[in-house]
């Protein structure tokens, strides 16, 4: 791809010319992923570049609709003129078509870098607050906000400005089927270069497409998601768990760490569905599956393996840890007040647990389950609502 380069920028048509250019590229390279941050790299690229529109600074900004606010999503700023330029200068030589940005990984390491990005990505602007800030109002305008230096005192005290000093400013919303769904903000504070009408159009058009390209891209992670998810319990899938427990099993391998897997299976549920019907056994199913969401870690996948077995993937865990860890569970189900179809009665629900660890009680997947469910059996067989851990003699 051949740039009419900076040298030329103040001829009109290879202005033009260049601008139509970084309107391709973009969509290109928008085009070659459905991965969010992707998308939001590449359009704070094309924003911020000099091959690009030529901010100095760009933040994008996306609407959060459960909690109905805006966040900070990533943010591009060299923390000096100089660096700044070095950065460009590496984009320029290193990637002359857009589309190589998705090549790389590079680019999580250069947003870790940036200062910027670390102080705004607290920083949540609740759309429903009556008093509008800078950004909450451009969001509800939906149209593109210039503001010079004079505008920019009235906000002197906008949440924004705590953490973005600058002069001159552009605020452009990013819209997709006439929904705004996120902002760019973006200024020029190490060139002082004017922002002018036509670079307003031109991120205008920039501004729709990448609009476009992060509603394609959340409808196509809310897919894959739905498809790793258990619709009853919203707990990871028999499918996903087989990926991720492959996938884990590896990473252990290649860090010499241990994993441990949990089988849980809820004592006596036929019981409880022929006494208090199957919705009703559905409503203590999303129950278990709710507290073994909350009193497990992040990283750990709590997983329903069908029916009313559950199973978690206990990254980094020894044996010794991840017995520990399934008694609590174990202990704070059984005490847990269950509902029943009556108001003034609760319900005990109890589980049995088997444990199974690698690399003490199997190194393959299909090892690890059997041992785990073998494990599970001896509980129930030894009088339910208790852990049992594999013993890999027998
Ligand atoms: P044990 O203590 O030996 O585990 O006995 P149990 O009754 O829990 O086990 P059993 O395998 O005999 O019965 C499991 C029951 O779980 C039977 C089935 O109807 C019920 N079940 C499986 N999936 C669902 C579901 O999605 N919703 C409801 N409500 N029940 C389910
Ligand atoms: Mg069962
Ligand atoms: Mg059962």
């Amino acid at each position: 791809m051949n740039y009419t380069g900076l040298d030329n920028y103040k001829d009109p048509i290879s202005r033009s010319d260049r601008e139509l250019n970084v309107l391709y590229e973009v969509i290109c390279a928008m085009r070659a992923t459905l991965e969010l941050n992707h998308i939001l790299y590449i359009i704070l690229t094309g924003v911020t570049s000099h091959l690009g529109l030529g901010y100095n600074r760009g933040i994008l900004f996306l609407v959060n609709n459960k909690t109905n606010s805006l966040e900070c999503k990533m943010a591009i700023s060299p923390e000096s003129g100089e660096h700044a330029n070095k950065i460009w200068t590496n984009i320029e030589k290193s990637h002359h078509d857009m589309d190589d940005l998705i090549q790389t990984e590079t680019f999580n390491k250069e947003i870790d870098r940036s200062q910027l990005y670390k102080s705004l990505r607290e920083l949540k602007l609740p759309l429903s607050d009556q008093r509008d800030t800078l950004l909450t109002y451009a969001f509800k305008k939906g149209l593109p906000l210039h503001l010079n230096p004079g505008d920019i005192i009235q906000y002197a005290d906008d949440p924004l400005f705590n953490y973005f000093k600058t002069d001159e400013l552009i605020v452009m919303p990013l819209r997709a089927k006439g929904t705004i769904n996120g902002l760019i903000v973006a200024d020029n504070i190490f060139t002082k270069k004017p922002i002018s009408d036509a670079d307003i159009k031109i991120f205008s058009m920039l501004a729709d497409q990448a609009g476009l390209a992060i509603e394609n891209s959340r409808l196509y992670e809310m897919v894959v998601h739905k498809s790793h998810t258990d619709s009853i319990t919203n707990l990871w899938n028999h499918g996903f768990f087989q990926e991720k427990l492959t996938e884990e099993i590896k990473t252990a391998e290649k860090l010499h760490s241990p994993l441990s897997l949990a089988m849980l299976d809820i004592d006596d549920f036929k019981k409880l569905n022929d006494m208090y019907g199957h919705q009703h056994g559905d409503v203590i199913l999303r129950e278990v599956a709710q507290i073994l969401r909350d009193s497990s870690r992040d990283a750990d996948y709590v997983c329903r393996y069908g029916g009313e077995e559950f199973t978690l993937i206990l990254k980094q865990t020894s044996k010794e840890q991840s017995i520990e860890i399934a008694e609590r569970l174990r202990k704070k189900i059984s005490s847990h007040p269950f509902p029943s179809t009556s108001e003034d009665h609760k319900l005990r629900v109890t589980v049995s647990i088997g444990l199974a660890s690698y690399p003490d009680d199997a190194i393959t997947k299909k090892e690890l389950i059997a041992n785990a469910d073998r494990a599970m059996y001896i509980a129930k067989f030894s009088g339910k609502n208790k852990t049992c851990v594999a013993d890999a003699n027998t």
